[in-house]
């Protein structure tokens, strides 16, 4: 697979590490977990979308455009890493904010993602939740185009074949990873969201032939409405690299198990494991995504459904800026003396 013939603006710092975690994996005492970084992208505190927005914003350089929208949830990382790109290619960027948690906590609002944005120079707007917000962007973008703008639009997540692009180059960096480290690798887990990652790992996976099952871990949609949208577009990736037929609907698996109230909304579970990781390996998972995807992975380590002498790599896709949105999700009033 040659993924060289697609337009890429290279930015990310490639190829992320992937590290044991050998202090979680003792305090759980089941299998080996490993980690990939993708916490560790480079642009404005990493993150998943940095891999997809190399693809997504080379298209934005060649159709001229000078103006670059996006939309999300209020502390979408998403959001974030777009307007950093967009002010490293000294385009404009302007966010459509979607209140899905409908939360008045000022940090909520103003801090984490949301204060990055701002510093790396993009403008905002907010929306109710529920709506359609991809069509609200497109209206939205159809008014600076009346101004003049040459506007490139870009969904939810950077979830379309062209983004999902970067996660088939992160399957091929992982396989390579695990081949000069002779790790055999039983399973790979990561949170799963507007699908892009999980769409995309699973189409280099299939076209690589790696035989290692991947598990998304979803934060928001129910079980077979996430499967489905992950395979449709896996399917629509597959056709654009030339190997249509390459995943089947089977090799989507997601647990839904782990989303709680809602998107955004967090979970004891993961409140557990954001403490787990920081505190056993001083790594930040974020409450939105990260932290409910290693709620899954402990979750299944602690019932057998992983088990000792397999070897499990969790997909780190990023969002620790979201931390500082989401600081009244914790209590550490014990921790002062
Ligand atoms: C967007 C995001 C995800 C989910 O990735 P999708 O490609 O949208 O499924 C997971 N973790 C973090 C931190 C994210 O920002």
């Amino acid at each position: 697979m040659h993924l060289a013939r697609f337009p890429r603006r290279f930015i990310a710092h490639l190829p992320t590490p992937l590290e044991r975690l050998d202090r979680l994996s003792a305090e759980l005492g089941g299998p080996d977990i490993w980690i990939k970084r993708d916490d560790c992208t480079g642009l404005s505190t990493g993150g998943n979308k940095t891999r997809k927005l190399e693809f997504l914003m080379a298209e934005a350089e060649l159709m001229g455009a000078d103006m670059v929208m996006t939309q999300g949830a209020t502390q979408s990382n998403h959001a974030r890493q777009t307007a950093a790109f967009a002010a490293k290619l000294g385009m404009a960027c302007h966010i459509l904010l979607e209140d899905r948690t409908g939360s008045n906590n000022l940090n909520y609002n103003n801090n984490g993602n949301v204060l990055l944005d701002h510093l790396h120079g993009a403008t905002t707007e907010k929306r109710p939740g529920g709506g359609d917000m991809n069509a609200e962007m497109e209206k939205v973008a159809d008014r600076f185009r009346a101004e003049g703008k040459t506007v490139y639009t870009i969904p939810g997540g950077g979830s379309n074949p062209t983004g999902a692009l970067g996660y088939v180059n992160c399957a091929f960096e992982m396989l390579s990873q695990f081949n000069d480290r002779a790790l055999k690798v039983d399973h790979i887990v990561t949170a799963t969201g507007s699908a892009g990652t999980q769409a995309g790992l699973i189409t280099g996976l299939k076209a690589m032939n790696a035989g290692i099952p991947l598990l998304g871990i979803g934060v928001r949609a129910p079980k077979l409405k996430q499967e489905e949208n992950v395979f449709n577009l896996a399917r629509a990736t597959a056709e654009k690299l030339g190997c249509p037929d390459v995943v089947q609907r089977s090799d989507v698996v997601a647990n839904t198990d782990y989303v709680g109230e809602g998107y955004g909304i967090p979970t004891k579970s993961g409140q557990e494991a954001i403490r787990m990781f920081a505190e056993l390996e001083a790594i930040l998972l974020d409450p939105v995504y990260s932290a409910k995807g290693a709620a899954g992975l402990i979750d299944l380590i602690r019932n057998g459904h992983f088990k000792k002498g397999e070897t499990i790599v969790f997909l780190h896709t990023g969002g620790a800026a979201g931390l500082f949105g989401y600081d009244n999700a914790f209590d550490f009033a014990g921790r002062w003396s």
